[in-house]
Order: C-alpha cells, then structure tokens, then sequence
C-alpha cells in the first residue's frame, strides 16, 4: 500500500482532535447493530458477516432473538430450521455452523455465558479479535478498538498506520486513543466512512477533520456549473 507521509509522532494530539470534531459532526455516532446482552450482540456480530447492520436487525428484531433466547437453544433446534430463520442474513450455512459451535462451545466451556476477556472471546469458534473487541467494548465497557472495514481505511488515510493486517492496526491505534474514548472512537470513525470518508471518492472537500488527514489522493470539490442567465437576460444584464 501507499505510504502516508505524516509521522507517528503528533498522532496521539492529533487523534484529539479528530475525536473532538467527528464528535460534533456524528453525534448520533453508535454501535448500529441492536442487542440487549452480551450474547445477542454476539450473535448478530456473526450473523453481520457480508451483511448490512440493517438487515442483520430486521432478522433478529423480528423473529431471531424472539425464537433463541439462549446459547441451548441455538444448539438444540435442527441446522436446517435455523438456516430457514437467518437466510436473509446470506452466508446462512456457514453462520448457522458457527452459531450452533460457538453456542456449544458456551455451554461446555463458560457455563452458557460470554466470557469478559479477549482470550476467552477469541477461543470461541468464529469469534476473531475484531469480533470480541466489539464485544468488549460496547457490551462490557472496556476500552477496546474492533478494526473492522472503515477503521481499516481510514485509519490508513488518516495516517495513524501503515499496515493493512487489522491486528497490527489494532496495536498501531490503541496507545494513541486515549482509553476511555476507544469505543466512540471506533462508533465515529465507522460514521464518517459511511458518510463522508467512502471508499470510493470521499467527500474530502466536505470533510471535517481534512487539515488534519494527510492523505495524498484527497477528492477535490465538483466542478462548478457555470449559472445560466435567465431568459431573456444577456450574462450580466439586470
Ligand atoms: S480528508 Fe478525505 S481521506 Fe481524509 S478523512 Fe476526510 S474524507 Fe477521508
């Protein structure tokens, strides 16, 4: 990938700063995904693979969390009924294989409950460190930076890092945010690449953290359409 020229040293001011506007840009910022436990977040986060968040709540709010309330009934229901109930997620064999492991794996090994800890969340089938940072973070309030697709990219753009594997972004982001803003962190920079910082053309002459983004390929405003006098009126005539 291409270099960022800005230097590591600043980043920890400078993510300041960014946190400081994207705050008042997206203050609505938030984990898009609904859940009221540990485990359904933990579910919806595999169901979410190659799906929107939108989708992955239509499929939980409507039947999906009403049907399985625990990791025993995941297990106990017959593969095929539970790939009939999470089909519109896509991918439906597959995440019912790691839904159904993953629960099993709950029971045996951490009596039915998700565990607090990043090494117990990674041990479990299907859960990377993405996954259990998100967990981490937004269902037990711990300090916890989940590197998914848009903290990837703009953390890249934004020259915080210059890899591309999420765990050494991961290790290049967590001692320059500070701790207690790692959650908003990662809710503001998923935000801003929905709605500014796309992956395709972003909205740099938009942008409100851009004196602060060294990236070197920013999008320049559209052009101007030159304004047609009125009818009637030559360029100029009033
Ligand atoms: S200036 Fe452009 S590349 Fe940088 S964060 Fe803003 S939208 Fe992204």
């Amino acid at each position: 990938m291409r270099a960022t020229a800005h230097p590591r040293t600043g980043n920890a001011e400078r993510v300041q700063s960014i946190i400081a506007r994207l705050k008042r840009a997206h203050p609505d910022a938030r984990l898009a995904l609904q859940y009221s436990s540990p485990f359904e977040l933990l579910i919806a986060l595999i169901l979410a693979a190659q799906c929107t968040d939108e989708k992955v709540n239509e499929v939980t709010s409507s039947l999906v969390f009403k049907k399985y309330g625990t990791p025993a009934d995941y297990v106990r229901v017959p593969a095929a009924e539970l790939e009939a109930d999470i089909r519109p997620t896509g991918f439906y064999r597959n995440k019912t294989k790691s839904i159904q492991r993953c629960c099993q794996q709950l029971i045996e090994c951490f009596g039915g409950q998700v565990p607090g800890t990043l090494d117990a969340l990674v041990s479990l089938p299907g859960v990377g460190r993405k996954t259990a940072n998100i967990i981490l973070g937004n269902a037990f309030g711990q300090p916890a930076i989940g590197v998914d697709t848009h903290l990837l990219r703009l953390s890249q753009r934004l020259g915080l890092t210059r890899h591309t594997d999420p765990d050494k972004i991961e290790a290049d982001l967590t001692p320059v945010v500070p701790k207690k803003e790692q959650v908003r962190f990662c809710h503001l920079l998923q935000f801003h690449g929905r709605r500014v910082c796309v992956a395709r053309k972003p909205k740099c002459y938009s942008c409100t953290i851009a004196d602060l983004c060294p990236y070197p390929e920013k999008t320049p405003a559209p052009a101007q359409r030159p304004v047609r006098p009125a009818f009637g009126r030559k360029p100029g005539e009033r």
